[in-house]
């Protein structure tokens, strides 16, 4: 019994024990289950919690740099306006004129020539009479000083009394021009033939005494074409002559009168009718062109003018040259 009930109990109990051993695994095989269940979601959550903390940490540095990009986005948006300030600031301030003026000055200089290449400049010629002189140094350091080219209307007799001033006047790039040999009216104008002779040996005399030919370039009828010899009536003949020697013939509209001394009725000291002469002149023939200025160089008085007058005109926005670039002008 004991045994059978053993065998028995021990069936039974085999028989139960099997079955708690059975629970018993099932049991453990649950707990593993539930275990592992639990560790694999603890795993999970580890790793769900690490990547949290990762995305976190990433939100959170993506944080950091995105408050520090904004703030860089919204203080570079807030710091590029001080560049353009700056500029816009400074542009009120010294650096402005430097933009403004390159702005205005650089287009509008441009287009106002641009625009206007026909506006003619203010061109007045000045022209020396009778010599050269023991004045023309003087007058050609004046022209030089100023960096003026003039036109001197020379006389063949005076070339050879002052070569040496009448080779400086070619070599300082003015007009050596002619005024024919002899400035003798009764060798000049009593007849063509006589007029072309003097003008031939004015192109001689120069050739001999100063080494150099003017050639057919201009020329000044001494007295003018209006003279009293031949007068305008009588001019045309000798016009011709002088053309078809190849010079081109000038008369003056400007002048200092300083060969026409009769014309200082309220006989002012010579600089002062020399002086009003010359605005008289210049206001009377503001309106004609070209505007040629007579000077003689052999009168000492004219020459201590000279450079007020040159600063007159120069301040009146005159500007000099030679009537060598000029057509012929007889119209006196
Ligand atoms: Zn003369």
């Amino acid at each position: 019994m004991d045994f059978r009930v053993g065998l028995y109990n021990t069936h039974i109990f085999a028989k139960a024990n099997g079955k708690k051993r059975s629970v018993s695994k099932l049991f453990l095989l649950l707990l593993l289950v539930f275990t592992l269940s639990v560790f694999a979601f603890a795993l999970y959550g580890c790793a769900n919690d690490a990547d949290l903390d990762g995305k976190q940490a990433a939100v959170d540095i993506d944080d950091c740099i995105i408050p520090q990009e904004t703030a860089h986005a919204t203080e570079i948006p807030s710091e590029a306006p001080e560049p353009t300030q700056a500029p816009s600031e400074s542009a009120t301030e010294a650096p402005t004129p430097a933009p403004t003026a390159v702005l205005t000055i650089a287009p509008t200089a441009a287009p106002t020539e641009q625009v206007n290449p026909a506006q003619p400049k203010k061109m007045i010629y000045l022209t020396f009479d009778d010599g050269p002189s023991k004045y023309t140094d003087e007058v050609l350091d004046i022209l030089n000083e100023y960096n003026i080219k003039a036109t001197f209307f020379t006389v063949g007799i005076s070339i050879r009394q002052h070569p040496k001033q009448a080779a400086r006047i070619a070599a300082d790039g003015h007009a050596l021009a002619c005024h024919t040999e002899s400035h003798d009216f009764s060798k000049l104008y009593n007849g063509v033939e006589g007029f072309v002779d003097q003008i031939n040996k004015w192109r001689q005399t120069v050739i001999s005494n100063v080494g150099y030919d003017a050639g057919a370039y201009v020329m000044r009828f001494p007295g003018g074409t209006s003279n009293s010899t031949i007068g305008r009536a009588g001019r045309g003949a000798y016009v011709n002559a002088a053309n078809n020697l190849g010079y081109k013939v000038f008369d003056w509209n400007i002048g200092l009168n300083d060969r026409w001394l009769a014309g200082n009725k309220k006989n002012l000291p010579k600089s002062e009718y020399f002086w009003e002469s010359y605005i008289d002149t210049l206001s009377m023939y503001k309106n004609t062109e070209p505007k040629i200025f007579l000077i003689h160089d052999t009168e000492q008085e004219s020459v201590k003018l000279l450079r007020r007058v040159i600063d007159d005109l120069i301040s009146k926005g005159y500007e000099f040259g030679c009537l060598t670039d000029v057509e012929s002008n007889y119209l006196m």
